[in-house]
């Protein structure tokens, strides 16, 4: 493989999707193909969600204006501002790259944009500008299938979902429920079949980069082979192949790390429902009494905004901070690799978002699932009844809570779900080294690149 030293670098332009959940495993990649030594990166980013530059000295950065107001990007809708974000990014992000291609000199011709999906206007603007595109998909294989059979669950007449089938199979999509889809129940179903449609259609991209593993979906990747006629890396999990990097948007409270270094091995249950779900008050109540009443120590994330339109841990219950004492901790925002990367965690009880479900699988951390919405049913499907590493909690109801947190800390059946997840966790580790599936993808979409 080439080096800097013996070839001139390569220039690999990265469109993420402005969202933590996106943002994270965008730039881990980026990270992970330069690291090889082939590429120089430049992340072209919306001025909303505007990652810390100074936290990334081994990228450049390109602003794309997005013309979003202040109502946009107050919003509570993701599906809305992805919209808005794909119709006034096209000609601004045009603009940039025309003047980045007329600024770099001929030897450091753009390879090639690697696009989020849901960042479609990159795609036209590579269409444009004849340069080659790769889409890179933030969630599962499995999630991705779903994408797919909408329309085909649509002409069926399944789709708007019927309140009677939320237990029954889906076809083709076993073993999803019907309310294991991302958008069973959603509102606004116009706006997201468009959504889901546009960012399905892979358009002159030649290739799909996946952050999984060929071990944990062999199934939906063989299904997704099929749909598609081009090739499939499947280079994860993007957190542990990249160098460490942090690409948070709130800032990290490291000072629980002591805190846990104070907590016996295993002892410790993190709480953290992500960067975009949103709870309602008597759900945050349930969720404090629940972790009060289930005795074990337990670090919980309670970000801005976790209950919409408040700083959210104002709005712990009076009398909980006297009850839980030392034995809780409760911060803004968790340096969350390094959390479940630390001995005294035994337990993740998640919203089950890709990353997180994948951060957990590779420290070997079980789960207990609550998924809110989306793409977080499909995973914790997946979670809890095929690799079986996780328990399912549907109701954020205190006395489910802590009987949740109850059997799988300190319970045989909890101790079978944390042997599992610990093979699982060898089984993926063992693709990211020399030779492993997910070492030899990353390593193939390198030559792949080059050879565009
Ligand atoms: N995260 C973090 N600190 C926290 C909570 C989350 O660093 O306190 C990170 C987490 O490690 C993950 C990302 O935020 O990489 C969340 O992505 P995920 O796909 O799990 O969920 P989303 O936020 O998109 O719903």
């Amino acid at each position: 493989m080439a080096t800097a030293g013996d070839r001139r670098q390569r220039l690999l332009v990265l469109v993420p999707c402005p969202y933590q959940g996106h943002l994270n495993p965008m730039l881990q990649l980026g990270a992970a193909l330069q690291s090889t030594g082939s590429f120089s990166v430049t992340v072209a980013h919306t001025e909303f969600h505007f990652p810390n530059q100074s936290n990334h000295p081994q990228f450049d950065f390109l602003p794309v204006a997005d013309s979003l107001s202040d109502a946009d990007t107050s919003s509570r809708s993701f599906i809305s501002t992805i919209l808005k974000l794909n119709f006034n990014c096209k000609t601004s992000f045009q603009q940039s790259l025309t003047r980045l291609r007329e600024q770099t000199d001929c030897q450091d011709e753009i390879a090639c944009i690697i696009y989020d999906s849901l960042m479609y206007f990159a795609e036209e603007v590579a269409r444009e500008l004849k340069v080659p595109c790769i889409i890179f998909r933030a969630c599962s294989a499995a999630n991705t299938l779903t994408y797919n059979e909408y329309p085909r669950l649509q002409e069926e007449g399944f789709i708007p979902l019927l309140d009677s089938k939320p237990l029954e199979l889906v076809p083709r999509l076993h073993p999803l429920r019907f309310k294991d889809l991302p958008i069973y129940k959603f509102e606004g179903l116009e706006k997201l079949l468009l959504l889901l449609k546009r960012s399905n259609e892979i358009g002159t991209s030649v290739a799909f980069v996946l952050n999984t593993i060929e071990c944990l979906e062999q199934s939906p990747l063989m299904k997704l082979r099929q749909e598609y006629p081009v090739p499939f890396f499947t280079i994860g999990p993007l957190n542990k192949i990249a160098p460490p990097l942090s690409s948070s948007l709130i800032e990290e409270d490291e000072s629980c790390i002591a805190w846990l270094n104070k907590q016996a091995k295993n002892s410790t249950l993190y709480v953290s429902l992500g960067s975009i779900v949103s709870i309602n008050e008597k759900e945050l109540i349930e969720m404090a009494w629940g972790l009060a009443n289930c005795e074990h120590p337990f670090l919980w994330v309670v970000r801005p905004g976790l209950v919409h339109g408040s700083e959210a841990i104002d709005l712990l219950p009076d009398g909980f901070a006297e009850i839980v004492g030392e034995r809780g901790r409760v911060i803004k925002w968790a340096p969350q690799q390094k959390v479940l990367a630390h001995e005294s965690v035994g337990a993740f009880w998640s919203h089950c978002g890709w990353n997180s479900s994948l951060e957990s699988i590779s420290e070997g951390v079980p789960m207990i699932c609550t998924p809110c919405f989306g793409d977080q049913r499909v995973n914790a499907r997946y979670l809890s009844h095929v690799w079986r590493v996780g328990l399912s909690l549907e109701d954020m109801e205190r006395g489910e809570i802590e009987r949740a947190i109850k059997k799988l800390m300190a319970s045989n059946e909890g101790e079978i779900v944390r042997q599992r997840m610990t093979d699982l966790k060898h089984e993926v580790m063992h693709s990211i080294k020399e030779g492993g599936s997910s070492y030899n993808s990353l390593h193939e979409l390198v030559k792949y690149i080059n050879a565009l």
